[in-house]
């Protein structure tokens, strides 16, 4: 199991797939965790294209209930059933719509063996000590979502220097981690000198919404920020009217949160043959700013 952060991109596209891009649709993977954010249409083809297993997911972050980012729900839980899963699944929603989940179950008539544990949630909802999920509410005529992990900072111990000065791994090393001086064999050690600091991480999703006032402190800070970014600049008009944003709504919401990189998703099959207008229109304002493509994955 490794430590790092893997984030595949299932489905780049929006409510029309296109040849080359499918609904939405994001896997994160950290230690034991397989995070799936959205879940459209076709995401199950999506996994086995990547070479994963979807019996390997443990939770599902619903953005809103709009079908794009669905579809695939009722799917992925029957194939779910007939290949084992035999953990709790868990699932999150927007305020509101856990009865939406119900329905869906009860329209396909889907029981599933596996415990499925269903959460509205909002603000801070699940935290293993060494990461957290977020949830905010965002402006989409719906209910929905925008979702942040954010892994937390870390005292680690140097190894090496460790090494150095002789001094064993053992229980009389866990003070260091509430940075503590460390006594060993009579001597004294400054935490400083013998741990440092793992900086957290964050990366933020955000799918479908207007803009509205809690984007920015919502994302501030990201290493990563995955937004939808469904309409070019010169479309404000269109974005509005169907609470999306801009392109350069985005790239300015990531200049003034301070985000390290911007992945631009929720493509429309509009721009399939122009997609180098949609980087410009980010890039000119954010220039960390990146389109990924189906399959596509990042390491932090
Ligand atoms: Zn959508
Ligand atoms: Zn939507």
């Amino acid at each position: 199991m490794t430590d790092k952060i893997i984030i595949t991109f299932l489905g780049t596209g929006d409510s029309v797939p296109s040849r080359s891009r499918n609904h939405p649709a994001f896997l994160m993977t950290y230690k034991g965790e397989n995070i799936l954010v959205d879940c459209g249409e076709g995401t199950q083809r999506q996994f086995r294209k990547a070479g994963l297993n979807p019996c390997k997911i443990t939770r599902i972050l619903i953005t809103h209930w709009h079908a794009d980012h669905i579809l695939g729900i009722p799917g992925m839980l029957k194939t779910l059933g007939l290949s084992g899963y035999n953990q709790i699944l868990h699932i999150y929603c927007p305020k509101g719509t856990k009865i939406l989940i119900e329905q869906l179950l009860n329209l396909f008539k889907i029981k599933t063996e596996y415990p499925l544990e269903i959460k509205e949630v909002k603000g801070k909802f699940f935290d293993t000590g060494d990461f957290y999920l977020e949830a905010e509410s965002m402006t989409h005529g719906i209910p929905c979502n925008a979702y942040s992990f954010i892994k937390k900072e870390r005292i680690r111990i140097d190894k090496k220097i460790l090494e150095k000065l002789g001094i064993p791994e053992g229980p009389h090393l866990k003070e260091l981690k509430e940075r503590k001086n460390l006594t060993y064999n009579g001597k004294s050690y400054s935490f400083k000198k013998l741990t440092y600091q793992e900086k957290p991480l964050k990366v933020s999703f955000i799918l479908d919404t207007s803009l509205n006032d809690r984007i920015i402190p919502f994302v501030m800070n990201s290493d990563i920020l995955i937004s939808e970014s469904t309409f070019t600049s010169d479309l404000e008009k269109k974005a509005e009217e169907y609470k999306h944003l801009t392109v350069s709504q985005v790239a300015g919401i990531a200049k003034k949160a301070k985000v390290k990189r911007l992945f631009l998703v929720h493509i429309s099959q509009r721009f399939s043959k122009d997609l180098k207008r949609v980087l410009e229109d980010s890039k000119r304002i954010f220039n960390s700013s990146y389109l990924p493509k189906d399959l596509e994955k990042i390491e932090l």
